[in-house]
């Protein structure tokens, strides 16, 4: 298949989804994934956390031992790091520069204090949106529906859950996700338009406005 061109080259941008656990951001990244025509490359990061049943190594994410995770730390491999929920996450920073040279869009599946440390590093390339849930019953049906954490696991997530919550407001974009299919077109609408932005791409429309004034 070829991707489809753009008539006007911009710079990639940095997609970042984030909300508590259960609000829906795992299936809605999955979804925005499948869409192959948003052309999106998902950030796999690096955790120390234990491995779920259903995960794979260097799909999800890639799983390593604390020492190996403050090694890239260390080495400043790492764009972005946290702790969450007791366990440490990281974005591998080489794959993220690779894909945003290409010109292409990289989405990222990370906690309110990655994000901050994103929007610090690179104001101008980064669009963030968080993910509520449509009440807390809801959210805890959906962490106990997922059924792989033990249940003192989940309390945890609860918890960190009401924490997580009230960091909306660093956030360019908030969505309730009471229905997925909304949701998900939520996210395509912002993503569609912030590619559009003049300032993401102005050398490429002064570039593509000059051919125009060239033609007969
Ligand atoms: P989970 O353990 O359920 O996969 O993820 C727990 C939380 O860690 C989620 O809120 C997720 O967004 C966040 N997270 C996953 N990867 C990263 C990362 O690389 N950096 C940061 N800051 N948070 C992450």
């Amino acid at each position: 298949m070829t991707l489809h061109q753009d008539p006007i080259k911009r710079r990639g941008l940095m997609l970042i989804l984030s909300s508590p656990s259960g609000a829906g951001k795992t299936t809605l990244t999955r979804d925005l994934l499948q869409d192959t025509s948003l052309d999106l490359t998902l950030s796999i990061s690096v955790t120390t956390r234990l491995r779920r049943t259903s995960e794979v190594d260097g799909i999800h994410y890639y799983f390593k031992q604390k020492s190996e995770f403050d090694r890239l730390r260390a080495a400043d491999d790492l764009l972005e790091y946290a702790d969450v929920h007791g366990n440490s996450y990281g974005t591998p920073r080489e794959p993220v520069e690779k894909v945003l040279s290409q010109g292409r869009d990289m989405l990222f599946d990370i906690d309110y204090q990655g994000t901050q440390q994103v929007q610090k590093r690179a104001p101008h390339d980064v669009v963030t949106i968080f993910i509520l849930p449509p009440s807390i019953r809801e959210l805890r049906a959906r962490l106990e529906r997922r059924a792989e954490d033990e249940a003192e696991v989940i309390a945890k997530r609860l918890v960190n859950a009401r924490n997580e919550i009230t960091r909306w407001p660093i956030y360019d974009y908030v969505i309730v996700n009471e229905d997925i299919q909304t949701a998900l077109a939520e996210v395509k609408s912002i993503l569609i338009a912030e590619r559009l932005k003049r300032a993401r791409s102005a050398q490429g429309i002064n570039a593509f406005v000059e051919k125009l004034l060239r033609e007969g």
